[in-house]
Order: C-alpha cells, then structure tokens, then sequence
C-alpha cells in the first residue's frame, strides 16, 4: 500500500518536471519575423537589420551589415541568427532595388553662333546621374544654323528606368557680323581673320573669335569671347592696379580687387542663378551672358574698399558716392582704367551704370575716354553697339 503511494507520487513529479521542461522549451523557443516587399532606392545606405521586424530569444550574428544597393533589381540578403541554444541558422529575404532619381545635366543656357557655322550642341553638357549608366541626351526641337534665329530647344536625358530630365536653352543664330549694317561698313577675310571698319571709321578684326577694334579688345552684348579665353587678370592690369592702389593709399582712399577674373564656366553659373533668379530680361541688365562677360577678358574688375566693410557698399549702388568712387572715377584714367558703364549710358553700353566696376585699356584712350570728366563710352568712341 505505502509503495503504491510512493510511487504515485513520483510519477506526478516527473510529469510536473518535465511538464516544465516543454514549457521552458516552448519559452525559449526563436522567433523570427522580416518585413515582406522591401523597397529600397538605388545607392540608399540601408543595413541587413533594417528589415528585422521581431526577433525572440536569439541574437544577430551579421549585425548592420551593410545592402548592396548599387544596382537595379532584386537582391537576396542574408541575416544569421544565433538562437537560445547556440544553434546558428540562415534567413534569406529579398529586396528590391529601384530607381526614382532623374539624371542631372550640366548646360548652356544660350548658345550662339553665326549663319552657316555649325557649332556642336553637346561640346559643354554633361549628365550625371545615380545609376552608374552610360546616358545619352537628345536634342529636342528644330533649328537650322543656316538661317538666323532665336530656337528654343531642350536637352533630354533619361536613364534605364525612365527618370527623364528635359531642360530649355536657347540657340541663337546671328546674322554673319560681315553683313551686319550698323557697325561693320566692309568686311574681308584674310587668314582666317575677318576685318570690318566700325560706323565712326575705325579697324575691328576677329581674331580666333576675340574682337579687337583698334588694336583694343572689345567685349559686351554684341561681341563674345571664345569660351576657352582668359584664365587670369593680365599682368598690365594688376601692375596698373597696384600703382593705382598705391596713389589712392597715399590719399587715404584703400582700393581692393573683389572680383577680378571670371571663367565662361563661372559667368555661365551666375547668369544662369541671376536668369533663374529674375528672369532673362532683368538679369541681362546687370549680368552678361556667358562669353559676353567684360571680367573674362582678364582685363576688368570690381573695386571695393576696406574702409567699407561691412557697410554693404561691395559691387551694388551703395558704392555710387563714396569717396572711393569718386576718386575713381576722377583719377582711374591716370592709370590706364576707364569707367565702363558710367551714368546715364545704358543705351550705349547695355549696362546700368557701374561705379565699382573698371576695365584697363592704358593711359592713351583712358584719358580721351576720361573726356574731362564726362565719361565717354568704347561703344561711343568707336562707334558699335551693345546688344544681344
Ligand atoms: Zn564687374
């Protein structure tokens, strides 16, 4: 009877210890849970982990390992679990990589050329995009560089999975400056250098694309330079400015250069910023076209001055009636500088007036274009015009 009881006993107990043990078992037990459709953009930093939704009794061997997201399309990712038991064992997922981002093109705005000289649309863009392709761009519109004209055209990119990029310039095809009426009277062509005579009678000629009238370079609306010209101020320009500075000095007026010489690539991202900005017709009152820009020339700069710091008189009309300018203005000459766009030429020059900014020619015009003291213009004096 007592071993019946003993043994009833011990059988409740057992069952009670391994009772528990399944339910301990069952507690421990590695839960593992990953998010389903995984969308990620092409060259996103995303981790193996990222898409661990639940994780129960185990830890991540492969923590944060990083995504292969660089190319397009399904990717399989690895995540390795080590569970309460020390067992390790794989999970896969996939994800998919997509592409949302469209290519970026880096362009002109304006182009020009004259009647009959074909120029290449695409010599200066290029295209970047995230995906590591090969992209084409197109040209969209019509045009015909044998006939004058304003064409509004667009450069189109599109990249493997249809992100399309289109975006406006404009070519410009000018009539050939030889056939011009109003500032060329006769035109030759010897060596590859077109001559012209200007309506007051002086000698221009184009020479590699740059215009020298009289012997004097000239750049504005009607006369470009060649976008591979300049690369700094001409040493003429600086040592004539450093004499400059120097005189002023002694006056008490301090003088520095705030911006001296500009690329095409840097006057084509200003104009585009100001075009951008205020529209074609403002910014074009104030900011030249790429290759129509005096400060590529190497030959022009804006003036300010120390002693105006911080009184935001730097390059804007604040500078008009300082003593700076004045001084400029009345004495630049003695130095080789004229003041390009003076007061009340705007028809003449193309420009509002600009008393910080001056370009260097020598002593001999500077002081007929001095003129006393009423400025004259290079587009007077010579007799040409300024306009796009
Ligand atoms: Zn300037």
């Amino acid at each position: 009877m007592k071993k019946k009881k003993i043994i009833i006993i011990l059988s409740i107990i057992i069952l009670i210890v391994i009772i528990g043990i399944l339910v301990f078992i069952n507690f421990k037990k590695l839960k593992v849970n990953i998010e389903n459709d995984v969308q990620i953009a092409l060259n996103d930093k995303k981790y193996n982990t990222d898409y661990l939704k639940e994780l129960k009794n185990g830890t991540v061997i492969n923590n944060k390992e990083l995504i292969d997201t660089s190319k397009i399309g399904t990717q399989k990712v690895k995540i390795i679990i080590k569970n309460f038991w020390g067992q390790k064992k794989d999970y896969f997922f996939q994800v998919n990589i997509y592409d949302d981002e469209k290519p970026q093109i880096t362009f002109s705005k304006n182009l020009e050329t004259e009647v009959g000289s074909e120029i290449d649309l695409l010599k200066d863009v290029t295209v970047k995009d995230n995906s590591n392709e090969n992209i084409e761009v197109n040209i969209e519109g019509e045009y015909d560089f044998n006939k004058a004209g304003s064409y509004t055209l667009y450069y189109v990119a599109k990249d493997s999975s249809n992100n399309e990029t289109k975006e406006e310039f404009t070519l410009t095809v000018t009539e050939k400056k030889n056939t011009t009426s109003n500032q060329n009277t006769s035109a030759n062509n010897i060596n590859n250098e077109t001559t012209f005579t200007t309506s007051k009678g002086f000698n221009g000629v184009v020479k590699n694309g740059v215009t020298y009238i009289d012997g004097y370079l000239i750049v504005n609306k009607t006369y470009s330079l060649p976008s591979n010209y300049g690369s700094a101020l001409t040493s003429q320009t600086t040592e004539a400015f450093a004499q400059m500075q120097a005189a002023a000095l002694l006056e008490g007026i301090d003088l520095y250069i705030s911006s001296g010489f500009r690329s095409y690539q840097r006057q084509n991202t200003l104009y585009n910023n100001y075009v951008a900005r205020d529209g074609v017709n403002k910014a074009d009152t104030f900011s030249a076209r790429p290759g129509h820009s005096e400060h590529q020339s190497g030959l022009a700069f804006d003036v300010c001055s120390h002693n105006l710091d911080g009184k935001n008189a730097c390059i804007n009309s604040n500078f008009d009636n300082t003593p700076q300018a004045q001084w400029l203005a009345q004495n630049c000459y003695k130095y080789g500088f004229i003041l390009r766009y003076p007061e009340g030429k705007t028809n003449e020059t193309g420009y509002k007036y600009e008393s910080w900014h001056f370009r260097y020619v020598g002593i001999d015009l500077a002081t007929k274009l001095y003129n006393n003291g009423n400025w004259l213009t290079m587009e007077d004096y010579f007799g040409i015009t300024s306009t796009y």
